[in-house]
């Protein structure tokens, strides 16, 4: 049985893991670390900071937080030698590169996102990717999403780009010439891969990767209809994870 701490316990994230982690046989959430009073605590310790946590209370910090907290996470991790999953989108180079720092001392697992469909999804694009001209991908979520585009959406791109390099492929020219609106053609992650996000209310996490060929396109859907979708990816990413030093990103290599 792993103790968790859960970073961000108040928010719309740690209130879902920390009501389905707890039904697991192999989780025991004990501690909600949040600046904000979490609404339900699941008979869990409530912390403002995790300097107050009780580190023999915790094997594993879980943070689905902010940026800024994941950088406090990860140097608590480093000292305490305790294991890190960071599910916390929107890191800047700096950020990124404390929790990098700190898997020099803990192990840490890191993921845009933990749910299966979309990790599945993702390595289907990598395999399509080769065969297809062209490619773009369109996320979209609910509106109170802080950072755009998704860090899925971004990972995505990563995959193919690699995926269509191995492969010779060349970069993606663009065919606009005349932009009557900024923007219209979304945001380019590299090598012309396209990003456009959505935000609307009633959306949780959602994508499309579209490929286009000549007579034919492939779209790839994945759907978070809600956030227990992302437990199964971070009870996976808790099993794994314990103070060996190391950085993985993604719970790819964990699904067979
Ligand atoms: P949210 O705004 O509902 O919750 C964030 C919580 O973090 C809030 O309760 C806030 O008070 C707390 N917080 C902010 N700063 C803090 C600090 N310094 N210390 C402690 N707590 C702090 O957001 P959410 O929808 O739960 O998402 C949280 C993060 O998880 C976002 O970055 C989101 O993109 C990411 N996310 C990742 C995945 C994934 O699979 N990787 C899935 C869903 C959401």
């Amino acid at each position: 049985m792993k103790k968790v701490a859960l970073v961000g316990g108040a928010g719309r994230m740690g209130q879902s893991l920390g009501e389905h982690l707890n039904l697991l046989d192999a989780v025991a959430v004990t501690t909600l670390v949040d600046v904000n009073e979490p609404r339900e605590h699941f008979g869990a310790r409530y912390v403002t900071s995790l300097d107050e946590a009780d580190p023999t209370e915790v094997d594993v910090v879980v943070d689905f937080s902010h940026p800024d907290s994941v950088v406090t996470s990860a140097r608590w991790c480093a000292v305490h030698a305790r294991g890190l999953v960071v599910g916390t989108t929107g890191l800047s180079d700096d950020q990124r590169r404390a929790v990098e720092d700190a898997a020099r001392s803990t192990g840490v697992i890191m993921a845009s996102n933990f749910s299966l469909g979309a990790v599945l999804s993702e390595r289907f694009a990598a395999m399509a990717a080769p065969y297809f001209e062209r490619v773009e991908i369109i996320e979209l979520h609910h509106d109170r999403k802080v950072d755009a585009p998704s860090g899925t959406s971004i990972t995505t791109a990563a995959r193919i780009r690699e995926a269509r390099s191995a492969a010779g492929r060349a970069s993606l020219d663009e065919p606009t010439r005349r932009h009557t609106l900024d923007g219209a053609r979304g945001a380019d992650a590299g090598e012309g891969i396209r990003i456009h996000s959505v935000r609307l209310p009633g959306l949780v996490a959602h994508q499309e990767i579209l490929f286009g060929g000549p007579g034919e396109g492939l779209t790839i859907r994945h759907d978070s209809y809600d956030r227990v979708s992302f437990v199964q990816g971070v009870a996976i990413a808790i099993a794994n994870v314990d103070a060996t030093p190391g950085f993985i990103w993604g719970i790819d290599a964990f699904i067979a």
